[in-house]
């Protein structure tokens, strides 16, 4: 028995001009596409499944029968991978395409599946994009560790010299992780690394904007996180949506977390329709990643108390609308996170760590 593709945009009748776009290493390198479709079997539809689609036999062959690819180049951003679309025409496939946790398809063509209707099978085939999510949360991580290290090295340049010097430094401490990635984790944090970037950016003044400081590079690379992996505001809009429908728990809130989710889910359910805003949506994630911090910081603390009384408080004024309090950044903080926030040497390129960076640069050219 063997598969084959029809392509559906969004609620049309089925048809095989639809196309994919933006697939990464599709263009010329990938030879095997994971792709997620609707399975329907002698007419029944069972819901969303993903298939291991065979794309070309070798790295920079023409793809085989039946797939056309087409460019999404040139992209913005990291260079050292091409993207590409793609379109199905009657693709075959054999039932051992199917990926077969959850749901099989028999030498006999019969369908069978541990889950119980179509509604959970898309539920559990979307479950397996965090680490889809995972990958840019990390990735951003180290992206606003380098760009905070840069802006401190660059500090340094202006009469204030950094003590500790992490450059060079093969110890390191690692930033506090999200321990839930998902829906709510990829948003807040990839928004976070873009502001991160654009305040280092920002700090370092046109220093900041030389190509080989990196700061500008990466916030090229990294602006593609906020849409890859699924919008932001959309997964911001689902996170929102359950949150309106059901309260996160029953209990008074404790934190200050809890607190926003609270008055913001009473807000949303008080509204005849039900409706929220951008705004608030993007509120309520930002209000699940600080609880998310602050109880990773409460099992395993990784920076002392007062800085994360500061992180908080800092967190509260600028993404949940708190009442300003003054912060005191002073010497020992600063070297503190300085050390915690080092990266590895090996991902440091830019001159501007380097002590006789301004000498350098004011040499004639
Ligand atoms: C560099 C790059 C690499 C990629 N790699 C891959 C890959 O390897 N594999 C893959 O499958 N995909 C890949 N993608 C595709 C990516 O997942 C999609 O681009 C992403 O999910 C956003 O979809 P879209 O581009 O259709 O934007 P849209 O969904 O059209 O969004 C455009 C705007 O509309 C808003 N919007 C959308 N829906 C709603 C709504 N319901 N309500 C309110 N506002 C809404 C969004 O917030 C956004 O501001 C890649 C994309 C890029 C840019």
């Amino acid at each position: 028995m063997r598969c084959s593709t029809t392509a559906t945009p969004s609620r049309s009748p089925a048809t095989n001009a639809a196309c994919k776009f933006w697939i990464g290493n599709i263009k010329h390198a990938a030879t095997v596409g994971m792709v997620l479709a609707r399975l329907v079997v002698d007419g029944q539809e069972q819901g969303h499944h993903w298939f291991r689609v065979p794309l070309r036999a070798k790295e920079n062959e023409p793809p085989l029968p039946g797939i056309t690819i087409l460019s999404s180049d040139p992209k913005g951003g990291i260079q050292a991978h091409q993207v590409g679309g793609a379109r199905f025409t009657g693709v075959r496939l054999p039932r051992e395409a199917l990926m077969a946790r959850y749901s099989r398809i028999d030498a006999d063509g019969r369908f069978s599946s541990t889950l119980p209707d179509a509604n959970a099978r898309f539920v559990r085939s979307i479950e397996t994009f965090v680490q889809e999510r995972v990958f840019p949360l990390s990735a951003g991580a180290r992206a606003a560790e380098l760009a905070a290290h840069l802006t401190w090295r660059f500090a340094g340049h202006r009469g204030d010299p950094p003590v500790a010097g992490p450059k060079g430094s093969s110890e390191r401490t690692t930033v506090p992780r999200p321990a839930v990635p998902g829906p709510a984790a990829l948003p807040r944090a990839s928004w976070l690394v873009l502001d991160v970037l654009a305040a280092c950016r920002e700090m370092c003044g046109s220093q900041g904007f030389h190509s080989h400081n990196q700061i500008v590079t990466l916030r090229t690379d990294f602006e593609v996180n906020v849409t890859f992996a699924g919008d932001n505001s959309v997964m911001a809009y689902q996170v929102a949506r359950n949150a309106a429908r059901s309260p996160a728990f029953a209990r008074p809130a404790r934190t200050l977390a809890e607190r926003v989710e609270q008055d913001l889910g009473e807000l949303w359910r008080g509204r005849p329709d039900g409706s929220f805003t951008h705004d608030e949506a993007v509120t309520l994630v930002h209000a699940r990643m600080l609880g998310l911090i602050m109880s990773e910081h409460d099992s395993d603390p990784q920076v002392p108390q007062p800085i994360m009384d500061d992180l908080v408080a800092d967190f509260a004024v600028h993404r949940l609308g708190a009442v300003h309090r003054p912060l005191s950044a002073e010497r020992e903080k600063i070297d503190f996170l300085a050390e915690l926030l080092a990266p590895v040497p090996e991902i440091v390129s830019a001159p501007m760590v380097d002590d006789g960076y301004l000498a350098a640069f004011s040499r004639p050219a």
